[in-house]
């Protein structure tokens, strides 16, 4: 079984740990800074064997080059994006795979927040690193990529198992969980979760991770095949894609 880490930093992002007990592995997951990444490891006797970049953003790879000169870790990063990613030692595809030990990850090609973006799941330990795709009850904005794009990188990961747990790169789901609310007021899994995540939040506590199911029972983003985000913007019977592309829209405007 993996040892999963979860490091705060900056002001909403995630940096994760994936540590490997019987063959030593750790992987950091989109490190927006070296330091805390430094100090995780120091203080579980870790040493770092890969960065894993999910995409290009300055606060998801901001760490690569002092994490390699300090630990001399090899920098894993998306084929479409590695020269613009600093430190890439190994540009992945779709379908390629990452071994932590005897752990796969395999590559996912989810483009749309940018059009490079992938997310690392392993699916024997059934964990997704998904980076700015999906987020808990939201998701990334398009900077790079159209809704259709968008939407069909949720499908995607919409599909993986049910108990597939989720690991985001940023702490958005309170306001996401309003807007959330505010689509499907009369959902009570929503209502359920938004008191969850208040609680959290209250007590300084990250939301993640969530998993596929709570993601599909709650992420309206998720949910733009269900006839009652539909009706909320009056688009009954339209195509998935663009009921996304008008609650994206809708969601810059909240
Ligand atoms: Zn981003
Ligand atoms: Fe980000």
């Amino acid at each position: 079984m993996l040892t999963i880490k979860i490091i705060p930093v900056l002001k909403d992002n995630y940096i994760y740990l994936i540590h490997d007990p019987v063959s030593k592995q750790t992987a950091a997951v989109d490190p927006a800074e070296a330091q805390p990444v430094l100090d995780v490891l120091a203080e579980n006797s870790w040493q770092l064997t890969y960065v894993l970049n999910t995409h290009h953003h300055w606060d998801h790879t901001n760490g690569n080059v002092a994490l390699k000169q300090l630990t001399g870790c090899q920098i894993i990063a998306p084929r479409l994006e590695q020269n613009i990613i600093p430190g890439v030692d190994r540009a992945v595809n779709a379908e390629d795979t990452v071994m932590l030990g005897t752990h796969t990850a395999t590559v996912i090609a989810i483009p749309g927040h940018t059009l490079g973006h992938v997310a690392y799941y392993f699916a024997d330990n059934a964990l997704l690193f998904c980076g700015d795709t999906v987020f808990v009850m939201g998701c990334g904005r398009m900077f790079e990529g159209t809704a259709e794009q968008m939407w069909q990188s949720l499908d995607t990961l919409r599909q993986l198992p049910a108990d597939t747990a989720l690991y985001c790169t940023h702490e958005y789901s309170l306001a996401n969980a309003w807007f959330a609310l505010r689509i499907e007021p009369d959902n009570i899994d929503i209502q359920q979760r938004l008191q969850t995540i208040k609680q959290l939040r209250k007590n300084q506590q990250p939301t993640v991770p969530s998993t596929i199911a709570l993601e599909c029972a709650t992420n309206p983003f998720l949910r733009v095949d269900h006839a009652r985000v539909q009706q909320y913007l009056g688009m009954e019977h339209a195509a998935p894609a663009l009921v996304f592309a008008e609650l994206r829209r809708r969601k810059d405007l909240f």
